[in-house]
């Protein structure tokens, strides 16, 4: 694998992400997208919504504001607890969270333990009223929590779900996207009876093998979810419903399962609101880190909602004619930016036989699903014809410019799945040449016929 630095050198040349205003030396731990970024990041977006909101009768999703009423971080236990201490290291002067015990830089213990600081950035509002910008997504799904599901008609059990920017003042933002101070989070809060540890969609999940690391274990070990279940390495079904759909996800759309474990969070480890967490982790090039974390909350937000607002947050139950508080038995939290680092990883190729780099991303992934080629200038008539017959059903790209073996590596560089080539016998037979990034095949293909055999290769 290669480094986080080769990755974002990499990543600036094909315009996917660049430091922030880099003109002006850039700001530590802000990006900013190119155009190939824009395109993968909002695709993973777009597919992280379809097969979590739109495709589910049992999620909704909303979209909150950045900055709200700060009596919700007050509430929520961020202005309190939301700190890391910071460490400086004593031999070459790193700033790093005291919890990563040895200096992140040159590997040195010798560490001075520094402040506390709030991870929250702080604005005005108005003149003068202090506010936050959110550290995370989750805390408007709470506040909403009781128009949503009056609107929506929800019954329990349910999820809300939100995509949206975070922000966070971390002591030492680095790992290029890793730890970045702006981030995406993909979050749902999934709402239940509470105590409640029956998943009726459990059997789709169960028979997921897949690196298991749970608290107390040496090390990982690769078992299916039903044996997890079995062995009580996962207690809730409701946890383990949520982590192998989670995983699935990833490895769906192309990922590298061998590099993916979960790992359950160490008791002093959990957060201040968590009673079980679990982490999908990924085999960074620096080792094991975080990706998705999905925390068993249980009603903590509600609850603590509910006396700060003096709101009534309950719902009523029809078979027992009582009040009750929903818990969070699941919360998949996952930062765009890391889903992005690990399509990244597990897309690049360093080809050699090729001679140039190749990005296997999963045709759905792609910021550029088909290029369309003239093999001549002359041929630009015709080609556009089809450039505009795929253009409404595909991500497409023209290219007019290099040979054609150029133009083949140049796409192959950026992941793009197909390339059409548009000849002189096209003129005549009204068919194309269309290439497979994964093979390199060529076949030639009638133009009436070549949505289907795009779709085909797709598949
Ligand atoms: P870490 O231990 O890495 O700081 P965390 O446990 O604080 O992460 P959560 O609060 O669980 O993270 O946030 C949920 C998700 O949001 C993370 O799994 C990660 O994908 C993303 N995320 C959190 N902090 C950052 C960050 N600074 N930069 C990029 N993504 C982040």
């Amino acid at each position: 694998m290669i480094s986080f630095d080769e990755l974002a050198a990499f990543c600036k040349r094909r315009g996917f992400v660049y430091s922030s205003a880099e003109i002006y030396g850039g700001l530590a731990g802000f990006w900013d997208f190119g155009p190939l970024g824009a395109e993968l990041k909002n695709n993973i977006k777009q597919l992280w919504w379809k097969t979590h909101v739109q495709d589910r009768e049992d999620i909704v999703g909303i979209d909150g504001s950045i900055i709200t009423n700060p009596g919700v971080w007050q509430a929520s236990g961020h202005v309190e607890s939301f700190v890391d201490v910071a460490a400086k290291c004593r031999k070459c002067g790193q700033l790093m969270k005291a919890e990563e015990k040895k200096c992140v830089k040159c590997g040195s213990k010798e560490l001075e333990i520094l402040d506390k600081k709030n991870l929250m950035f702080k604005t005005t509002v108005g003149q003068d009223t202090l506010s936050y910008l959110r550290p995370e997504t989750a805390q408007l799904i709470f506040t909403n929590f009781k128009l949503v599901t009056d609107n929506a008609r929800m019954k329990l059990p349910f999820g809300i779900a939100q995509i949206g920017k975070a922000f966070r003042n971390e002591i030492s933002p680095r790992d290029f996207l890793f730890r970045s101070r702006e981030f995406e989070q993909m979050e749902i809060e999934y709402f239940t009876m509470p105590k409640d540890n029956t998943c009726p969609f459990i059997e789709e999940v169960k028979g997921i093998k897949l690196n298991i690391l749970a608290d107390g274990m040496k090390k990982e070990e690769e078992m299916t979810i039903a044996q997890a279940l079995k062995e009580k390495f996962i207690k809730n079904e409701w946890h383990a419903y949520w982590l192998g759909f989670e995983y699935k996800w990833f490895i769906d759309l192309g990922a590298n399962p061998d590099n993916f474990r979960i790992r359950q969070h160490a008791k002093d480890e959990l957060a201040h609101y968590s009673s079980d967490c679990w982490d999908l982790e990924y085999n960074f090039p620096t080792g094991w880190k975080e990706i998705e974390g999905i925390a068993d909350r249980s009603d903590y937000d509600l609850q603590a909602h509910m006396k700060a607002s003096k709101k009534d947050l309950s719902l009523h139950d029809e078979t027992s004619n009582k009040k009750i508080i929903p818990y969070v038995v699941a919360e998949p939290s996952l930062g765009v930016e890391r889903a992005f680092l690990v399509f990244m990883f597990d897309a690049f190729d360093d080809d050699k036989k090729r001679g140039n780099i190749v990005l296997h991303f999963n045709p759905k992934l792609a910021p550029v699903q088909v290029a369309v080629f003239p093999l001549v200038n002359k041929l630009d008539e015709k080609s556009r014809e089809v450039y505009k017959l795929l253009k409404d059903k595909f991500i497409c790209f023209y290219d007019k410019s290099g040979s054609i073996g150029r133009r083949y590596a140049r796409q192959d560089e950026i992941g793009t799945p197909v390339c059409v080539t548009i000849d002189f016998d096209s003129l005549k037979n009204d068919d194309v040449t269309i290439r497979d990034r994964e093979t390199t095949e060529q076949k030639r293909v009638k133009i009436k016929e070549l949505e289907k055999e795009i779709r085909n290769i797709f598949k």
